[in-house]
């Protein structure tokens, strides 16, 4: 495993977390291969006109990793770092968390290289628009459906709804989602991925005999994922929020903060520092902060071997993509530490978006309720499968996450055979 200070390349980290599991369930070499290959990759360079005139070339990918199961699904990001080695790892991730949720898709990501702090609004519209005619072949609501991900939202998924729309002649509302309510988005979507989280450390707090009601809980992220996980602990589960913290800083107040009112104070001053009551932490502190349950809900690579020994919560619950490196699992595990991995424990978020496409090509919309009461069933049997292979294998969860996953998408390769 590579160590935490070194440069990480993702896709070869994803490649070695599939050589992993492909030898704990004894796949041949065959297979494997299969698994450690994405199936299509498209690099597209394009130009954009500039508010001033002039022309500017972007480059962007769209990579659908595995199809065996479905439709491939996944974000796209804009970023200056984007890479292909990065939106090919993103895409495998995506295939196995849609497997762990068992939500009938496979994996893709898409990514465009670019700043759009210092791109204005008009520009980001032509941007997206020609980037998604440039995809359009390979994407669609019977083949690969985008979604919001890093500095994109709905507004980026409503342009591409819309030019997409505009190349078929027709509107096509199941081409992308995470789009606005008005537009064929669906109710819930906003929180999904912080209420999936709740669910499963409901779920979890049961088997590691935790009560959530009185348990303490710490936020890294007051963002939409954590904030949402940290209402809903608070309202639904009678969870006391003791930690929180943002990109400026955190607070802790041990006797619990009302999650609604920290929300209103970062609202009104842009940070939950400073909120009136609360002492301020740094962002380390509020990972090792003293509370039953941690949710890291902010970037990646938090927990790493030099932590991992600090943290005292009993469930580690990862809103965030990536938030632990290998080691750091390694040292929790061996403490006890029920981690929820992250193709579980945010997968609320892929799960809505599958409702979403669901209803569009439908043309029939839900009710809130229906949307949370689908969402709560598939993530109670997404816990209960994950647990239940990592008791019969005696591994953590994110190997137990990643087993059963893969053995979804080995099942749908081996019944499908190998064309021709
Ligand atoms: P967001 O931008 O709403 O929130 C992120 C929060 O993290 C913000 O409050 C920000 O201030 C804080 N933050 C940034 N840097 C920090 C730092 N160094 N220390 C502490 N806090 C810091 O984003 P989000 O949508 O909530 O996403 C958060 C994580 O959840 C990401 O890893 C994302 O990939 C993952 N995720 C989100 C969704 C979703 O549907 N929103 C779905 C799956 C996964």
């Amino acid at each position: 495993m590579p160590k935490s200070d070194q440069p990480i390349n993702p896709f070869e980290t994803a490649r070695r977390q599939i050589d992993i599991v492909a030898d704990l369930i004894g796949l041949d070499s065959g297979i494997r291969e299969v698994l450690k290959h994405p199936k299509r990759e498209l690099t597209v360079n394009f130009p954009v006109r500039m508010d001033d005139g002039s022309y500017r070339v972007f480059t962007g990918h769209r990579v659908q990793y595995n199809m065996a199961r479905g439709p491939t699904k996944g974000g796209i990001r804009y970023h200056p770092q984007v890479t292909l080695d990065e939106v090919r790892a993103l895409a495998a991730w995506m295939t196995w968390k849609c497997a762990v949720v068992n939500i009938p898709y496979g994996g893709a990501k898409g990514g465009v290289v670019c700043d759009p702090k210092h791109l204005s609004h008009a520009e980001v519209e032509r941007l997206t628009r020609r980037y998604a005619s440039e995809i359009a072949p390979i994407i669609g609501p019977e083949m690969d459906i985008p979604a919001p991900d890093v500095y994109t939202d709905s507004q980026t998924m409503a342009w591409i709804m819309d030019t997409y729309s505009m190349l078929k002649g027709y509107s096509v509302p199941g081409v992308v989602t995470g789009k606005p309510i008005s537009l064929g988005g669906s109710e819930g979507r906003g929180e999904a991925t912080g209420r999936g989280c709740a669910y499963v450390i409901r779920e979890a707090s049961k088997d590691v005999g935790l009560k959530v009601k009185g348990a303490s809980v710490a936020v890294q992220g007051f963002g939409n994922a954590g904030s949402v996980a940290a209402n809903l602990l608070y309202d639904e589960q009678g969870a006391k929020i003791v930690a929180v913290s943002d990109s400026k800083g955190g607070i802790v107040k041990t006797d619990g903060l009302n999650p609604h009112a920290v929300e209103a104070h970062k609202q009104k001053t842009g940070s939950v520092v400073g909120f009136p009551g609360a002492k301020s932490a740094t962002n380390e502190e509020i990972l090792e902060a003293k509370a039953d349950i941690l949710i890291p809900a902010a970037l990646e690579n938090q927990i790493t071997a030099k932590n991992a020994d600090k943290i005292q919560a009993k469930i580690v619950a990862e809103a965030a993509n990536g938030p632990t490196l290998p080691e750091a699992d390694t040292i929790l595990f061996e403490r006890g530490v029920t981690v929820l991995p992250d193709v579980l424990a945010n997968a609320g978020g892929v799960t809505v978006s599958y409702f979403e496409w669901a209803q569009d090509i439908q043309g029939y919309y839900w009710a809130l309720n229906e949307v949370n009461q689908r969402l709560e069933r598939t993530m109670m049997k997404s816990y209960a499968d994950v647990h239940q292979v990592a008791t019969e294998r005696k591994v953590h969860n994110r190997t137990a996450a990643y087993v059963l996953a893969i053995q979804r998408v080995v099942d749908a390769t081996r019944l499908r055979g190998i064309y021709p």
